[in-house]
């Protein structure tokens, strides 16, 4: 069967990574989780002591975005991939408050999203993949055959991750991930580059009500109403 491209967007915390990684691991495809490479290279600020009581040092940072080498590698336990930056393994460092406070900023400048967006296209020329994060449909993949973007609820969003973090044993507190989810949300709606918007194209899912099994269906179908066109 011929390979597609598959674009997944949408608001931080609404499920995009499970259906995207689901999906892929269903269909066979390659899986890349672009939000990881966004809080890699903020990862790569905070170790790198890049940001400053003034604000990011943009100009150490655009000497050295060409340094910041971030891959993915199949965890071969879980089978699901595993972010790296310079030959490390950050999957865990990646997913702190810490680095969720501070990547939006980071994907707010020029030379990082064109860094970024170029590796991405580069991943993404064979097809067969299927890639999530918020200007996938609008910008890196615009002829991606297969768009959806998904929206849930901020309150909703917020106890998700809430839940997500304490499963994983973080002491953390349901206002700190409200707020951050509803400042992150804005921030990615007002940047002046790539906004996260949904594609003129895209399918519009909203998970506010849906189990993570009817998404998972619902996905399934769209793909092979996609593949059969
Ligand atoms: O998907 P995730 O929540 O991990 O993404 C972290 C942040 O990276 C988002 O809040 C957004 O600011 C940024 N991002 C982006 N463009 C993408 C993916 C993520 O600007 N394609």
């Amino acid at each position: 069967m011929k390979k597609i491209t598959i674009a997944i967007d949408g608001f931080s915390s609404c499920g995009k990574s499970t259906m995207a990684k689901d999906l892929a691991q269903e269909i066979g495809y390659i899986y890349i989780d672009s939000g990881a490479m966004y809080r890699a290279v903020t990862l790569y600020c905070i170790q790198n002591d890049l940001f400053k009581p003034e604000g990011i040092d943009t100009e150490t940072l655009r000497k050295q975005i060409d340094q910041i080498l971030i891959t993915f590698h199949l965890n071969p336990q879980t089978k699901r991939p595993q972010t790296y930056l310079n030959g490390k393994n950050v999957e865990k460092e990646i997913r702190t408050m810490e680095v969720s406070s501070k990547v939006s900023l980071i994907s707010t400048i020029d030379f990082v999203r064109q860094a970024l967006v170029a590796q991405q296209q580069e991943m993404g020329k064979a097809k067969g993949i299927v890639m999530d994060g918020r200007d996938i449909g609008t910008t890196v993949f615009p002829n991606a055959e297969l768009k959806i973007f998904v929206t849930a609820s901020p309150e909703i969003r917020a106890q998700r991750r809430y839940e997500e973090l304490k499963a994983k044993g973080k002491e953390v507190s349901f206002e700190e991930i409200f707020a951050n989810v509803k400042e992150r949300d804005y921030i990615d709606q007002n940047r002046t580059i790539s906004p996260l918007r949904k594609a003129d194209d895209a399918i519009l899912l909203d998970n506010s009500n849906l189990t993570i099994e009817q998404q998972k269906e619902w996905l399934s179908e769209q793909f092979k109403k996609a593949t059969a066109q």
